[in-house]
């Protein structure tokens, strides 16, 4: 039985390694199935699946799309997709084309509480300049020295009601949901528990997102506690989605994260590739 990874990321949206880099670190940690899931973007794929064929490790083509649920945004991870397909290579390429103009927006915000030059900053520290995230403003500020590192980051900036959050929107979920399928992909319900939902607000979601033809939920992540795994496992049973496991990497050391590091998925749970 080989050991999965199904949600990472690379330089071709907020992860720092390339993705032969990042293919073969997933390697050389043991990983046996990876999942290449970068932001809105799957340039990535060609570079990843030469060096996964060079290493011997299977690559699945994935994309993490931003979505608007609501007020709220979600993201939804595709799995299997054809990173090739018109309609999701067009539909991201629109999400993307927001991103540009929601980081001055986020810059205007900082300076708006004395932190200037942040999009100068985020901007020189993203590869993909059609891609420029939080995460590249949270290592500007961790490169400032104002904050001691991204994670705290993301409780004092960046978020609802902290400076630097702005409202943005991105694809309806429907919509999200609908390009991966079309493009013969797995729709996955990304690391629920970092929403800050409650519970009634999180089985609409799941509703929703099973009406939408969504078919499976992470259980395991690397952006989610131990504690919440049987939680979103149970969710994931009632509401008929399958389970997948993704530890969300990004970078080496940053997060106390690792690709392939992440626990076993519970008994009870149909993983997102019994059927592959
Ligand atoms: P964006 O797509 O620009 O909204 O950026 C979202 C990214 O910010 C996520 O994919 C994570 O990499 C990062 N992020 C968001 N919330 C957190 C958090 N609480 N802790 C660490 N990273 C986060
Ligand atoms: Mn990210
Ligand atoms: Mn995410
Ligand atoms: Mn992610």
């Amino acid at each position: 039985m080989s050991s999965y990874d199904l949600h990472c990321h690379s330089r071709v949206s907020d992860g720092t390694l390339s993705p032969s880099e990042l293919v073969r670190r997933a390697h050389a940690q043991g990983v046996g199935v990876l999942a290449l899931t970068d932001h809105d973007d799957l340039r990535g794929w060609a570079e990843a699946k030469r060096a996964a064929d060079a290493c011997g490790i299977e690559l699945v083509p994935g994309v993490e799309i931003s979505a608007t649920w609501g007020r709220s945004t979600v993201h939804i991870v595709g799995l299997r997709l054809d990173p090739a397909h018109a309609a999701i290579v067009e539909g991201l390429a629109r999400n993307r084309a927001g991103r540009t103009e929601r980081a001055r927006r986020i810059a205007d915000e900082l300076a708006r509480h004395g932190i200037g030059g942040a999009f100068e900053g985020a901007y020189a520290l993203a590869e993909n300049k059609e891609l420029i995230g939080r995460t590249h403003f949270a290592r500007f500020l961790v490169e400032q020295g104002r904050v001691k590192d991204v994670r705290t980051v993301f409780r004092k900036y960046l978020v609802k009601g902290k400076p630097g959050y702005v409202h943005h929107e991105w694809a309806e979920l429907s919509e999200a949901v609908d390009w991966i399928r079309q493009a013969g992909g797995q729709a996955v319900l990304a690391h629920p528990g970092r929403y800050n939902f409650g519970r009634e607000k999180l089985r609409l979601l799941f509703a929703e997102f099973r009406a939408a033809g969504g078919e499976a939920v992470e259980v395991v992540s690397g952006s989610q506690t131990p504690d919440q795994v049987p939680v979103f496992a149970d969710l994931a049973l009632e509401f008929g989605l399958a389970a997948s496991v993704g530890s969300d990497f990004h970078a080496p050391g940053e997060g106390g994260r690792e690709l392939g590091r992440l626990q076993p998925l519970p008994e009870r749970c149909r993983p997102v590739w019994a059927a592959w």
